[in-house]
């Protein structure tokens, strides 16, 4: 690295959607022009995570994510992707997203959902690998849970709960990423003044969440994310890149 580039790494997106399909190459080259070494991008189903995989072995800089759409209920289908992922488990860095959404999903359905993405954290457990996790209006239960099942090696991605239970999570040594989209969310700008940034990461979530709602967002936004949270942190950015990577790095084990 030449002294004064900023370097990061975008732990959750979906670089492989069809979003991407006419101009991935210069949206991956864009990335890395803006210093992104590594994009994590995330596959929802088994059809998806077979795509992931295609983009990664074009692209050197992106690795996959193994996930299960939270709002799939259907523990017969869980576990024939985990089958799937027991197998290629040494082309992914992750399994996830996986997780809760209370958002869409409500009454005794909530139960079922909760069934899954335990069943997830013990596959996680089991390959020993990263979760990723989805949790929207869903902080606190997700947390909870996490902490009950005892998993730590946990990222909340786009964490849309409370300060108090992010700063639960922080204490287990989960990492939290903060999304583009910061720049217009007063939520993310508090949870940011909250977690120390030793528990902090950056993430495109690429194609959404980007620092305009209706513009389709990219990883090399991921530079956003980090300028805002140098300012709330009143800190260097070049240092706040520094310690945001490091933690991404750590947590992955690149
Ligand atoms: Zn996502």
């Amino acid at each position: 690295m030449r002294r004064g580039e900023l370097r990061f790494i975008d732990v959750h997106c979906h670089l492989h959607d069809d979003a991407f399909d006419h101009d991935r190459d210069e949206v991956v080259k864009r990335a890395l022009k803006s210093g992104v070494e590594a994009i994590v991008t995330s596959s929802l189903s088994l059809m998806d995570l077979k795509k992931a995989l295609e983009v990664a072995r074009e692209h050197g800089s992106v690795k996959v994510a193994a996930g299960f759409d939270p709002l799939n209920l259907s523990i017969e289908e869980a576990e024939e992707l985990a089958h799937a992922v027991k197998r290629i488990s040494s082309e992914i860095v992750a399994v996830g997203e996986v997780g809760l959404d209370y958002f869409s999903v409500r009454g005794k359905d909530r139960e079922k959902q909760i069934e899954v993405f335990r069943f997830w954290i013990n596959i996680a457990s089991e390959l020993k690998l990263p979760l990723i996790v989805h949790s929207r209006s869903a902080g606190k239960y997700a947390i909870e849970i996490l902490i009950r099942e005892g998993y730590d090696r946990v990222l909340m991605h786009a964490f849309d709960g409370s300060s108090g239970w992010a700063l639960k999570g922080a204490s287990k040594g989960f990492l939290f990423s903060i999304p583009p989209s910061i720049v217009r969310s007063q939520q993310k700008i508090k949870l940011v003044r909250a977690v120390p940034i030793d528990y902090l990461a950056v993430e495109s979530d690429a194609p959404v969440l980007g620092p305009e709602a209706a513009v389709r967002n990219e990883p090399s936004n991921v530079v956003v994310a980090a300028a805002k949270i140098a300012e709330i942190k009143k800190i260097d950015l070049a240092e706040a890149c520094e310690i945001l990577y490091s933690n991404s790095k750590s947590f992955f084990k690149f």
